[in-house]
């Protein structure tokens, strides 16, 4: 269901005039819908109800402790990749027990800083990992409990720079290495290889790549138990595609049937560590138009939203609908849609049909509430945008638009 619709011609986020919220807080401008956000969290968890699991958020995507603090009220967990993620999660009030660790760069402080606070397991990416956390539980009178993320050489058939579960990619360690490594940490008593992970790309539209890398992590759960290793925790990571365009990713309901049905009373809690499907609809991105430019090959409209702001069709070539906030019977136009940064990559759309917008007016990018805040940047010293949530027919600044200040915080002439 979406949650920005227009009335009377003006569109809405929940109970809140999109144009108030431009008009009050200035633009560009994040804007989160409560209710799909927690609608999002709780459909994807009931998905599960079936199987002991546990949901952790993908921090990455959306990380405002406004919404966090929405998945510490909904007893969810999170899925942090950085010493600043588990910061953020503890201070949304997300316990510790409900946190997993990914990624393959871990250093040794944040390492020491996730032990202390007593997350639920480290996602461990290589060896020479495994060996750095199993010193530093050693020293700080630990023992880290330990999931391997094994790489399954499955092809998600997404873009190449989401895909993370093919044999080329950094991520995660293949089957064999995997069952090493188990071995090894068996005999360690620094660590407790107590769970098995795995994420194999994002926005995947289909769940046969799920299912094929879950028979594959269900066949090393059986060769671990043979060699006398009890698995408790599989992690299956995230990656559910959400509606950009014409997609027609599964839903929640048949993607959770796929796994449940895979696992076949396999005695493991299941961990799933959504992100875009939980955040992507829930949040736009509101740009005032600058210029209706005419050159003789095209008509650009530049916007105060820029690649700083919303990287995604700059990165990846990605597809976001753009719609104008005031609605309109008047004829499109094809344009272009981009920013005021010194690049020829700064575009929000390209060869879009749009009605025409006057300077002034304003336009919604809609799906940007995954990866959109969360990759936005300085460039050009460019203050980062405003992030807002809207609750029913109110609606609060959860993040201070940035200041000149802020640009030049820390450095000195
Ligand atoms: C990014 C990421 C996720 C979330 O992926 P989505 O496609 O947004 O659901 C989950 N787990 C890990 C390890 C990730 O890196």
């Amino acid at each position: 269901m979406d949650h920005f619709v227009y009335k009377d011609s003006e569109l809405y986020a929940e109970g809140v005039p999109l144009s108030r919220i431009a008009r009050e807080v200035g633009t560009p401008v994040y804007v989160y819908g409560s209710a799909a956000f927690e609608g999002h969290l709780l459909a994807f968890d009931a998905a599960f109800s079936r199987v002991p699991h546990l949901v952790c958020y993908s921090v990455k995507v959306a990380s405002n402790l406004a919404l966090l603090a929405k998945v510490a009220k909904l007893s969810l967990g999170a899925d942090i990749v950085s010493g600043g993620e588990l910061f953020r999660a503890l201070t949304a009030g997300i316990p510790a027990s409900k946190i997993v660790y990914s990624g393959v760069g871990k250093t040794a402080a944040e390492m020491a800083e996730a032990l202390d606070a007593g997350i639920l397991a480290f996602n461990v990416e290589s060896a020479p990992e495994l060996d750095l956390l199993s010193q530093i539980a050693k020293d700080r009178g630990r023992q880290a409990p330990v999931a391997f993320r094994v790489n399954p050489d499955v092809d998600p058939g997404t873009h190449p720079y989401v895909a993370t579960g093919l044999k080329e990619s950094k991520f995660g360690v293949p089957v064999e290495e995997a069952f090493a490594l188990y071995l090894r940490a068996k005999d360690d008593p620094n660590v407790n290889p107590m769970g098995m992970d795995c994420h194999i790309g994002s926005q995947l539209t289909s769940v046969t790549p799920f299912a094929d890398a879950l028979s594959r992590l269900k066949a090393l759960l059986a060769r671990l138990r043979e060699a006398g290793l009890a698995i408790s925790h599989l992690d299956l990571g995230g990656g559910l595609g959400i509606r950009y365009d014409q997609e027609t990713p599964p839903s929640p309901a048949e993607y959770a049937q796929t796994i449940v049905e895979g696992l076949a009373g396999e005695p493991v809690t299941l961990i799933l560590e959504p992100g875009r499907v939980v955040a992507g609809n829930a949040g736009v991105l509101v740009v005032s138009v600058l210029y209706d430019k005419l050159t003789p090959e095209r008509r650009f409209l530049v916007t105060d939203g820029a690649m700083n702001d919303l990287i995604r069709p700059s990165l990846y070539g990605s597809h976001h609908s753009i719609v104008p906030v005031a609605q309109t019977s008047a004829e499109p136009v094809k344009v272009n849609v981009v920013g005021p940064v010194c690049e020829s990559g700064d575009f929000l759309a390209k060869d879009r049909l749009l009605p025409p917008v006057p300077a002034g007016g304003l336009l919604a990018v809609k799906s940007a509430g995954a990866y959109g805040f969360t990759m936005s940047s300085n460039y050009n010293a460019r203050p980062r945008a405003a992030e807002v949530l809207v609750e029913g027919d109110a609606y609060r600044v959860v993040r201070a638009r940035e200041t000149r200040q802020d640009l030049i915080r820390g450095e000195t002439p």
